[in-house]
């Protein structure tokens, strides 16, 4: 390989493997940042991205990857504050800082953002180009997978449990779904102060970790109704805050049934489905709210880098398993058919 070539993984084509490839070292250009990849999660997105369609891509062929760490590597013209060595997390959405969502700080659904591997090119590959105000430092202490995972897996259930769902202390929240992201929700909920925490999910696998984690209490939505037995575990009351990482509807009906009166029910899973809930009579009159919380804003990403800092949040159950990159693609396929009961896998270029 020769100094400006590098390893990327890029879709061609819909339903076909990545193509692990050489091409150009990207070069920064000013106010940018070249990063040398150390790590980057893969995520259901790149499911639906490369295995259904169901996702599409601004253009191919294009690397894809969007929960990367690395190393600074080049800077850019006109660059203050980072240095080369510099390790660092990366926001994966660049906004364009001017819509009425980027004056209020809510990069996340900034209305012309480029997100990583979607309308640029992404990080399964040795480098990647970013402007520097997508960059958050990791510190000592957190690796460069769990930094990786913490962009996506870990920024956007901070971003439900604490601006969507604003979880405060005392109040008992279940969690349906119960895989990366419900994961680090349950951690994140009992940092806001949660009185009880309630995981629910299909999966003993998953509710074992739950546990482990953090939940009190563990409910097989495999039952016909699970939100009665979320009821009851929570003493014949339904919960205040329920979140939904799994979807499909009837996880989001569930979780809105399982609200005691005034509750608020907070959804993250992405799917297809049309959402048919219970009846404006019973909605209405227990004044209940069902909110949508998608990805999160750069703020959320450093907040939580202040908290693993601290020592107060462990992303390490998290990740299930690491490959090398070559390897990227029977990562994407063992997530698709859940082989092994992946939480994360993390490709690592280390
Ligand atoms: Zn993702
Ligand atoms: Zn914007």
């Amino acid at each position: 390989m020769s100094d400006e070539k590098m390893i990327a993984a890029r879709l061609h084509e819909v339903k076909v493997p990545l193509v692990i490839e050489e091409v150009d070292i990207p070069k920064p250009g000013p106010s940018e940042a070249l990063i040398q990849m150390k790590a980057c999660g893969i995520c259901a997105t790149d499911v639906h991205t490369a295995l259904e369609g169901t996702v599409s891509t601004a253009y191919t062929p294009i690397t894809l990857g969007h929960e990367p760490s690395g190393v600074i590597s080049d800077l850019g013209q006109g660059v203050r504050g980072w240095k080369k060595g510099d390790r660092v997390a990366v926001y994966p959405q660049v906004t364009c800082g001017i819509c009425p969502q980027c004056r209020e700080g809510r990069d996340g659904i900034c209305i012309n953002t480029r997100v990583l591997g979607m309308h640029r090119d992404g990080a399964f590959a040795d480098y990647i180009v970013m402007p520097v105000k997508n960059l958050v430092r990791i510190p000592d202490n957190v690796s460069f997978r769990e930094a990786a995972i913490m962009t996506d897996a870990g920024a956007t259930p901070f971003h439900a449990v604490t601006k969507r769902g604003r979880v405060r202390p005392g109040e008992t929240v279940a969690i349906f779904g119960c895989g990366g992201l419900g994961m680090n929700a349950i951690q994140l909920c009992r940092l806001a102060g949660a009185a009880r925490i309630i995981a629910v999910d299909t999966s003993d696998h998953a509710l074992k970790r739950a546990l482990k984690v953090g939940a009190d209490i563990a409910v097989n939505a495999g039952a016909e109704k699970p939100y009665k037995e979320v009821i009851s575990v929570n003493g014949g009351y339904g919960v205040d805050v329920a979140f939904e990482f799994v979807g499909v509807n009837a996880a989001i009906d569930q979780a809105v049934r399982s609200l005691r009166r005034g509750g608020r029910a907070v959804t993250i899973g992405i799917g297809p489905e049309r959402i048919n809930i219970v009846a404006p009579f019973f909605f209405v009159y227990n004044d209940l709210a069902l909110i949508g919380s998608f990805g999160s804003d750069i703020g959320d990403l450093e907040k939580l880098m202040g908290i693993a800092a601290a020592g107060k949040l462990d992303f390490s159950e998290s990740v299930s398993s690491v490959i090398p990159l070559g390897d990227v693609n029977q990562g994407i396929s063992d997530l698709e058919k859940k082989v092994g009961n992946p939480v994360r896998i993390v490709v690592s270029m280390e």
